[in-house]
């Protein structure tokens, strides 16, 4: 851990734990679909000087001198994004994916304007009108839903845009295994003369690869994350499309300032500059390579899952992640369980609710697995099969446990189960076989020392 030498010479508490996490990156299974592992020349840009610059305002707008560099860098990660995606406008400020779509709601309603977006439970982000998120406190949430398949429910979306006539209209999720539609959600939008803002946090570098179709012709605005299959450094970008432009020639501007002096101060320039070394690999036929590969894996991964005898959230996948309904292992809210053997075995990956859960978004009858990590350190399909059998040993091992009906009563069991877990030496087992197969999948991040 060459790398981090001079933090280990000053503070040896933070030092050890990096040194903790590389360990634990690099000896586990990612299969949290959100996750991934970003590459050298986006890391050294984190860690570049570029985070000791003020530059609040625009290129070549800004409050503060010196910033002749700095926007060669935003100009630079603005026209990167425009040409990978498609779009005529982009705004690559936003802190991460979060302050992006707070953005789009300051830039086109006004307080107590009615939205639309993908209820929680069913898949949705928090940022879509979630009860507890800012976007349902300071707007009027109507959430729309999933059908028993898992897949939305295109006619009560229709059936609440005209009741509700929202201002704008979310499509894009973090729990859904199925391609959007976005020219349907277009079509209702129009109807009512909603914005519809495509949050393709998930799934941007699969859009890029060109194994999932892009919104760039069916929305106003497109929101992304850079973190997550886009694999650069965590970060947000918010475009305007076309068709917003038509819509609303003022768009792109109002977005600017919603950002700026909306929500943010200064941008973190070196994010900016990381942003865009990820965009230009992101435009290599490579990373296409890569993006396309994911879906296989994920569908290999699926295969190999419902094989070893679990089932999944619409039988499959059609994106890089799979969902899967653990109410025939556990009945119901077993999320928990499953989580936590998986995390002893060196698996992470997160409970999450499944449609028409019966348990709670607190304790979630699913678990939620990605393949975006996995494919970046190289594995193919013949890995994703052992993958799913390792998944299912481990979840076998937690098969005995049921979440206590009494509210009252389940964290001292789950805590129970967990410590009865962490002895329990199939699992051990596991970790062990999980630890030395990683070692032929090398993070891409530079040499272990
Ligand atoms: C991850 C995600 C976000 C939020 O991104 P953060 O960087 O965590 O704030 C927004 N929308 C969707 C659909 C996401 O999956």
């Amino acid at each position: 851990m060459d790398l981090y030498k001079r933090i280990k010479k000053e503070d040896k508490v933070i030092y050890k734990a990096i040194a903790g996490e590389w360990e634990r990156q690099a000896d586990g299974l990612e299969l949290i679909p959100s996750e991934n592992y970003t590459s050298p020349a986006v890391m050294e840009a984190m860690g570049s000087i570029l985070t000791n610059k003020y530059s609040e305002g625009y290129p070549n707008r800004r409050y503060y001198g010196g910033n002749e560099f700095i926007d060669q860098i935003e100009t630079e990660a603005i026209e990167r994004t425009k040409k990978i995606f498609g779009v005529p406008f982009a705004n690559v400020q936003p802190y991460s994916g979060s302050p992006a779509n707070l953005a789009v709601y300051v830039a086109i309603c006004k307080p107590g304007d009615a939205v639309m977006g993908l209820n929680l439970p069913d898949g949705g982000h928090l940022t879509h009108g979630w009860k507890y998120s800012a976007t349902a406190l300071f707007y009027k949430s109507i959430p729309y839903h999933v059908r028993e398949d898992g897949r939305i429910d295109m006619e009560e979306v229709r059936k609440l845009a005209h009741e509700h006539k929202p201002k704008l209209i979310w499509v894009g999720a973090t729990a859904y295994p199925y391609l959007y539609d976005y020219k349907s959600f277009m079509e209702i939008a129009d109807e009512v003369g909603a914005f519809v803002a495509a949050d393709i946090a998930h799934v941007a570098g699969l859009i890029v690869a060109g194994a999932h179709p892009s919104p760039a012709a069916h929305a106003h605005i497109i929101t992304t994350t850079t973190h997550k299959t886009l694999r650069g450094p965590r970060g947000g970008i918010i475009m305007t499309t076309a068709r917003g432009i038509a819509k609303d020639a003022e768009l792109a501007q109002r977005i600017d300032k919603a950002i700026i002096p909306g929500l943010q101060g200064g941008p973190h320039n070196h994010q900016t500059a990381a942003i865009a070394i990820a965009l230009k690999e992101a435009a290599t036929p490579a990373f296409k390579s890569y993006g396309k590969q994911i879906v296989r894996n994920a569908k290999a991964l699926a295969e190999s899952l419902k094989k070893n005898g679990l089932k999944l959230v619409s039988g499959g996948t059609e994106n890089h992640l799979l969902l899967l309904d653990l109410v025939p292992v556990f009945g119901p809210g077993g999320g928990h369980f499953a989580s936590d053997a998986l995390e002893i075995a060196g698996m992470t990956a997160n409970k999450n609710t499944i449609p028409k859960d019966p348990g709670s978004a607190f304790y979630p009858s699913g678990v939620r697995l990605g393949t975006p990590a996995l494919t970046t350190r190289g594995m193919k399909e013949a890995e994703m099969k052992k993958v799913g059998e390792w998944v299912a040993r481990a979840i076998q091992e937690a098969h005995k446990y049921r979440l206590p009906t009494e509210t009252k009563d389940r964290p001292a069991y789950l805590e129970k189960a967990k410590k009865e877990l962490k002895r329990n030496t199939n699992l051990k087992k596991i970790r062990q076989e999980v630890r030395i197969f990683c070692k032929k999948y090398p993070l891409p991040h530079l040499a272990r020392t």
